[in-house]
Order: structure tokens, then C-alpha cells, then sequence
């Protein structure tokens, strides 16, 4: 049983890696990305609000956002364990999933931050632009979601790192080498 956090800048394969972290672990993995994307491609109320926050960079508001994740959170599959990509990304969130948490009387094991250079993430992101047309991959759009990485989420980072919690591995490499390392320090992190 694992539960655990997967935290990185835009463009640090984050989205891939925790895909293969999800069915190495047997765990399910939860991008609250993925579910405004869905929610904004069914042109749900959720998804119309989202989509004017989505496409300047910026995060949706806590106040949407929270409740997403609270009712995700709910559901049958995570008694097994879960791995929450993107979330939380403000302080604010940590201490609402603190609370969720909480509830059920559960505990993160593992918060793994995956580390990447920003001109790298920006080179990468202007790349995968031309594949999946992401309105929120142009230059501008990029460099604000940066800004609001190392602005708010490097808090959500030192916070974990605080409690002892936080791995951290360098998201520089191929696909495969990076699952390597990630695969690694989950394990190194449980049996610590
Ligand atoms: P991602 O796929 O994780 O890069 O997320 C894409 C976009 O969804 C972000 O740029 C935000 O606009 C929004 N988003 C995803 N997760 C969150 C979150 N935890 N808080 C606020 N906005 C979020």
C-alpha cells in the first residue's frame, strides 16, 4: 500500500512517469491536470470555469480545485493507495489534503519531487507543444506556470522536505532511465 505525491515543474515528464510509478506500484494515479483537461473536452461547468485559468498558466482556484480532489479522493479505487499527481501545489492545498488525510486516518509515505532545469523544461515544452497543441504550452504561458512553480510550489516542496518525507530525483535523462531512478528512491524511501 502506497500513497504517495509526485511534484515537479511543467514539462518534467511528471504526467509519464507517474503513469509507469501507477502500474509498477498497482496504485492509481490521480492528475487533477488530467481531470480539468476532461472536464474542459466535455465542456462540463467544472471544465469551462477551469479553462480561462488553464490557458493563461495559472492554477485554478483553490476553492474549485479542493473540492475536485476531495471527491476524487472518496472513491472506491484509492483504499488501495493512490499517487497524486499535481496536487497539492500551493501551501494552502497541503494543508486541505492534510485534513482529508486526516479523516481517514491515513499518511503519505513518500513525496518524490522530480528535479529538471528550467531552460531544459522550456526547450521541452516548446517541443511537445507541436504534438498535443496544449493551449497552455506557448513560451509566455510556460515561463508564467515556472514562475508560479518556483513562486508556490517549492513551498509545497520544503514543507514535505520539513517533515521528512521528500525524495528527490533528477528528471534529466530518457524515459526509462528517469523510472529507474524514480522506481529506485520510492523504494529507498519505504524501507527508510
Ligand atoms: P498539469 O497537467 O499538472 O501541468 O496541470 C495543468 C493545469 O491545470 C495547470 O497549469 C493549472 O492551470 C491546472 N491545475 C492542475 N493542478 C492544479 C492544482 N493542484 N491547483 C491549481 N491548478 C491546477
Amino acid at each position: 500500500m502506497t500513497r504517495m505525491l509526485i511534484i515537479g515543474p511543467p514539462g518534467s515528464g511528471k504526467g509519464t512517469q507517474a503513469e509507469r510509478i501507477s502500474e509498477r506500484l498497482g496504485v492509481v494515479a490521480i492528475s487533477t491536470g488530467d481531470i480539468f483537461r476532461a472536464n474542459v473536452k466535455g465542456e462540463t461547468p467544472l471544465g469551462i470555469e477551469a479553462k480561462k485559468y488553464m490557458d493563461a498558466g495559472d492554477f485554478v482556484p483553490d476553492s474549485v480545485t479542493n473540492k475536485m480532489v476531495r471527491d476524487r479522493l472518496t472513491e472506491g479505487d484509492v483504499e488501495a493507495g493512490f499517487l497524486l499527481d499535481g496536487y497539492p501545489r500551493t501551501t494552502a492545498q497541503v494543508d486541505y489534503l492534510d485534513a482529508i488525510l486526516a479523516e481517514g486516518g491515513q499518511l503519505l509515505d513518500v513525496v518524490l519531487q522530480l528535479t529538471a532545469d528550467d531552460e531544459e523544461l522550456v526547450k521541452r515544452l516548446l517541443g511537445r507543444a507541436k504534438d498535443t497543441g496544449r493551449s497552455d504550452d506557448n513560451e509566455a504561458v510556460i515561463r508564467h506556470r515556472l514562475d508560479l512553480y518556483h513562486g508556490q510550489t517549492e513551498a509545497v516542496v520544503a514543507k514535505y522536505a520539513d517533515r521528512g518525507i521528500l525524495t528527490q530525483v533528477d528528471g534529466i535523462g530518457g524515459i526509462d532511465e528517469v523510472t529507474d531512478r524514480v522506481m529506485q528512491a520510492i523504494k529507498a524511501a519505504q524501507s527508510a
